[in-house]
């Protein structure tokens, strides 16, 4: 068996970029700030610019970044939130952790973001039945990849609904260049070290536009802060971000516009190399991913993944199981019809190794070991 080239290599990337985050880590040791020190409010300016609009507040990681504006907006028992199963646990567990009911959407079998036809009818559905309150659509931008929200939005305002982007995957991936908090109420970003704008540790940020949205949030995510110290307007949860994480993001996100193309560009060669052998990733029109994965359909997945991982290149199945399948999750409603392409998506994706330092020989080493399977 061959060597295995790396599905994501942190490392190069570490040894690229060390000068810049070693200095800046030794700052805040040095300045002693280590809670919501000075890097962290110029982080939170530094994301906004970036993103080209709104404002930002940091959090603690992905997870609390959507569930800081559930709480923020009073979302609780009683009420229903739209999301898709197709996705990380975060998306929906979030709402349960507010104590409101999920309902599950099903995807577009092609770019396994949230179906607006779905959406439509599991909304309908819920009003019809009159159980529960439709209170706002939480949209995945999955992969890296801009849900589609020019239909997803007339749908969310058409009914009242607030709209969430979880861009945990996607912070930097444009539709027509906007990013998705032009049609969101709120983009919600992750620095898992993974993710394509990683720390070195957990942290999160959520985006807003709405200047009472973000006072509220600020308030939840230091235990509910009132207008003094020690002085509490509602519950809320202890979700900073700390100074040396937002000292090495400032730090990664000078070089982050760079990594995207660089990452497009392992994308590009890879659809070049790829041709038929596989079903590729589909973007839509008008869109930049930021390539969090690289994820393709094949029928015999068991049998491609071995004979990759034969030849040095190893996979990984995001997501094997949708969370509407998983027993905590079971009970809550699914849209009408229920959650077919979800279902037939987790039993054929597959993701290939992608980071933005992968080295050509990688790259030709995943195209010949993914055409070499069964030719
Ligand atoms: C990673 C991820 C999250 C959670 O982020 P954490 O920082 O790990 O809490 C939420 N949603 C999606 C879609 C993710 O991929």
């Amino acid at each position: 068996m061959a060597d295995m080239i790396p599905f994501i290599d942190l490392l190069a990337q570490r040894a690229r970029i060390k000068e810049r985050t070693d200095a800046a880590v030794a700052k805040v040791l040095d300045e002693g700030r280590y809670i919501l020190g000075p890097e962290v409010a110029e982080l939170e300016e530094k994301l906004s610019e970036f993103a080209g609009i709104g404002r930002t507040l940091s959090c603690a990681n992905g997870t609390d970044a959507i569930l800081i504006p559930l709480m923020a907006w009073g979302i609780g028992p009683g009420d229903a939130v739209f999301v898709p199963s197709f996705t990380f646990a975060s998306t929906a567990e979030v709402v349960v952790l507010a104590g409101a009911s999920p309902v599950f959407v099903d995807i577009d079998p092609d770019t396994y973001n949230m179906s607006p036809e779905s959406l439509e009818a599991a909304i309908d559905a819920v009003k019809a039945e009159g159980a529960l309150n439709p209170k706002a659509v939480i949209a995945v931008d999955l992969f890296g990849q801009p849900a589609d929200y020019p239909r997803l939005e007339p749908v969310a305002r058409k009914h009242g609904l607030k709209l969430v982007s979880d861009c945990a995957q996607g912070f930097g991936c444009t539709l027509g260049d906007k990013a998705s908090l032009h049609w969101a109420d709120v983009l919600t970003v992750s620095f898992y070290p993974a993710k394509p704008l990683g720390a070195y540790g957990d942290g999160g940020a959520i985006l807003c536009k709405d200047d009472a949205l973000y006072d509220a949030m600020k308030s939840v995510r230091v235990h509910g802060e009132g207008k003094a110290r020690y002085e509490y307007a509602r519950i809320g949860l202890n979700s900073r971000l700390d100074t040396i994480q937002a000292a090495i993001l400032l730090a990664k996100l000078e070089v982050f516009r760079e990594e995207i193309e660089m990452r497009q560009r392992v994308a590009d060669a890879y659809a070049a190399g790829f041709g038929n052998a596989v079903k590729l990733p589909h973007i839509i029109a008008g869109a930049q991913s930021t390539w969090a994965q690289y994820t393709v359909e094949v029928e015999d997945r068991d049998a491609f993944r071995a004979h990759l991982a034969e030849q040095g290149v190893p996979t990984a199945i995001y997501y094997p199981i949708p969370l509407h399948m998983h027993e905590p999750y079971a009970g809550y409603p699914r849209a009408p019809g229920g959650l077919p392409a979800t279902e037939a998506a987790a039993n054929r994706v597959v993701s290939l190794p992608m980071h933005p330092d992968m080295p050509q020989a990688d790259i030709e080493r995943v195209v010949a070991a993914v055409t070499g399977f069964r030719s």
